[in-house]
């Protein structure tokens, strides 16, 4: 019989302690079970659009808000400034409303300062209303690295009628990101014996399959079932798989590229989801040249169609960087085959030149190579 030996506190993270969904639910008081003087942390924009409407709310509940914005991006810089706004208000709540960046800025944020979270999400863009997880850009855009937080925020707001007021790409966009669990978690975890990740995994394909089934019908009539059923996978399905999997059965390849791209300027017009989008077609291009995998062909092909149904970009010309330097694509390639990548997580070896290759060739019916 084997000794029992200590293991490393590993916290289980895997949803918001409340969660508050409906339509026009945007209210103070349960914001004021978490503290009584708020910092709403958002984009110039959210907090421009949300001025008439958020103070009004908080100030109901008799809380004493105070708003900062995190503009341009979740970078070193912003936190170090929004530390400042927590001390110059003595704030002891950090409310983060707008989309994934403004999101992950607020609850590092919290994190940081120790102080409860709530998020609200303005666009079902990412997951990031939900996840314990925030990633760290340059102030040129770039992704840097991410940083694992201790829990999900104490508290979610998803307002479908403010989320309906976004762009529609944000939700396609979402739809993206979403997808890729399945993609990444099947390569990176199908093995694994672990519960949770077993877990995880079955929960990536029951998402998948809902987006490939709702997804058109949802973008058809926002507001409508479907549309709240996709914009749930989106925010809430995609962050429970990233909690009950964990870092290990987070991203591969597509994140990778993702990662690799937003160090190319001209990347920026495109969103997270939609470069994620992108990355799952080169992941699968990958596995087809370099395994001679099939059924990764034909995957391909899969999502090819319906991307095309619902709007989301199958090459670099449909992300706007068709007419990027070769030096620009060795460089994103360059940066997602790093050492510490997560492309690495593919059962085969990855170097640059197979990278720009599969980029180069997301879109090619050849089945066969
Ligand atoms: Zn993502």
């Amino acid at each position: 019989m084997s000794t029992p030996t200590a293991t490393a506190l590993t916290p289980i993270v895997v949803a918001p302690a409340q969660v508050i969904r409906g339509n026009l639910v945007l209210g103070g008081e349960a914001i004021a079970r978490l503290g009584r003087r708020p910092l709403v942390v958002g984009g110039e924009t959210t907090l421009a659009a949300l001025q008439g409407e958020l103070p009004k709310i908080l100030e109901q509940q008799q809380l004493n808000a105070a708003t900062a914005s995190y503009s341009p991006d979740c970078t070193e810089a912003s936190l170090a400034f929004l530390r400042s706004k927590v001390q110059e208000h003595q704030a002891d709540v950090i409310i983060g409303v707008g989309g994934g960046k403004a999101l992950d800025t607020a609850k590092l944020l919290a994190h940081q300062c120790q102080l409860p979270i709530a998020t609200v999400p303005t666009s079902a863009a990412t997951c990031a209303a939900w996840t314990a997880l925030a990633n760290v850009y340059s102030s040129e855009g770039a992704f840097l690295y991410d940083v694992p937080l201790d829990r999900c925020p104490d508290l979610l707001i998803l307002d479908y009628t403010l989320i309906q007021t976004a762009p529609q790409r944000t939700l396609v966009a979402g739809i993206g990101d979403a997808l890729a669990k399945w993609y990444e978690a099947s390569v990176s975890s199908a093995s694994s014996q672990a519960t949770f990740i077993i877990a995880a995994v079955q929960q990536a394909r029951v998402l998948r399959d809902i987006l490939f089934q709702k997804s058109a019908a949802a973008l058809k009539e926002p507001g409508g079932e479907e549309w709240r059923s996709v914009v749930d996978a989106t925010v809430m399905l995609a962050g429970v798989i990233g909690g009950l999997g964990g870092a290990q059965c987070r991203t591969v390849a597509a994140h990778a590229v993702h990662n690799g791209l937003t160090h190319i300027s001209a990347s920026h017009s495109s969103l997270h989801g939609e470069k994620v989008a992108y990355g799952i077609l080169v992941q699968l291009r990958l596995e087809e040249m370099v395994q001679g995998n099939q059924l990764a062909a034909t995957a391909r092909q899969q999502l090819l169609k319906f991307y095309d149904e619902i709007g989301l970009p199958q090459s670099l010309e449909d992300l706007g960087l068709g007419n990027i330097a070769l030096s620009d694509l060795r460089q994103a390639a360059e940066i997602a085959c790093a050492a510490n990548s997560d492309i690495h997580r593919l059962p085969f070896k990855v170097a640059p030149d197979h990278l720009m290759a599969a980029m180069v060739s997301t879109t090619t019916s050849a089945i066969k190579n």
